[in-house]
């Protein structure tokens, strides 16, 4: 059964996009039956997954209007090693579509449910934004990754997506817990990151990853070429964090038993 992961932080350009695809990446090169799910309009996470946004027959769209299943609408990534439901700005649309509609916030669910034997882990890219896409997004999910830079900030709007993360497990989805807070473009030269980081630490203990990602342009330059860093090129500093990372959320994924596991272990 699949492991379902949202990427999610309300703020822009905190480095989701870059952690949905990278991970992506690397959990395939780790062997990994991987489905990367984008739920940005923006569709970056599809087109740095080397999928043509602007040419896509069926999208994450489709599958929320439930005119697509996730089997017809899922393109492989060859050069990635894994497959993409993608999305462009036809996604913006199915905000105002889904109003009205029926179980509007349980619609991936119910799609993802349909693949959960295919894949491994399924990652899902979300808007920055607490909206009916990213509420779908939480609503598939069992846990959470949330990147965040180490800085004065961060910490604030923190409580926002713990707050609605709170909301989602206790009303819509009692599986939703944060796996993690990974920290990205890393600079531990800053001062402030390192005491940033140290506060994290301190705050939230073990949901804290031990995987670090450090700030590397190799990552930035590595969407323009269509392809995550980790593909882009391996030898970065960053790719490598990144496969640390995939590494991390294999071990955490299999430690984590669930209650049916450890009964018939005991
Ligand atoms: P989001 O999806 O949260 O909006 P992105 O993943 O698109 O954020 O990242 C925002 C910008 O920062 C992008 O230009 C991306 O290439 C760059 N970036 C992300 N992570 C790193 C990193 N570790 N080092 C350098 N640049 C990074
Ligand atoms: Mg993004």
């Amino acid at each position: 059964m699949a492991k379902i992961f949202c990427v999610a932080n309300q703020k822009g350009g905190v480095g989701k996009t870059t952690t949905t695809v990278n991970l992506a990446a690397g959990l395939a090169q780790l062997g990994q039956r991987v489905l990367m799910v984008d739920l940005d309009p923006q569709g970056n996470a599809t087109m740095g997954s080397g999928v043509d946004k602007r040419s896509l027959a069926l999208s994450v769209y489709d599958v929320l209007l439930e005119s697509a299943s996730v089997a017809q609408a899922a393109v492989r990534s060859e050069k990635c090693g894994y497959d993409v439901l993608g999305a462009n700005r036809e996604l913006a649309g199915a905000e105002v579509e889904l109003v009205g509609l029926e179980r509007r916030d349980q619609r991936l669910k119910t799609a993802l449910v349909a693949v959960a034997t295919r894949y491994d882990f399924v990652l899902i890219d979300c808007p920055p934004s607490l909206s009916m896409l990213t509420l779908n997004g939480l609503c598939s999910a069992n846990g959470v990754i949330v990147p965040m830079q180490c800085e004065y900030f961060a910490l604030e709007g923190l409580t926002d997506l713990v707050n609605t993360i709170k909301q989602v497990h206790a009303n819509l989805n009692k599986d939703l817990q944060i796996i993690g807070l990974l920290r990205v473009m890393f600079d531990p030269r800053i001062t402030l990151q390192s005491q940033v980081s140290d506060q994290l630490k301190a705050h939230f203990g073990d949901k804290v990853f031990d995987s670090v990602i450090p700030r590397n342009v190799r990552l930035a330059e590595a969407p323009s070429y269509g392809l995550p860093g980790v593909v882009f090129d391996p030898l970065a500093k960053g790719s490598q964090a990144f496969v640390a990372f995939a590494q991390e959320m294999v071990a955490r994924s299999s430690g984590a038993a669930s209650p049916v596991s450890r009964e018939t272990q005991a």
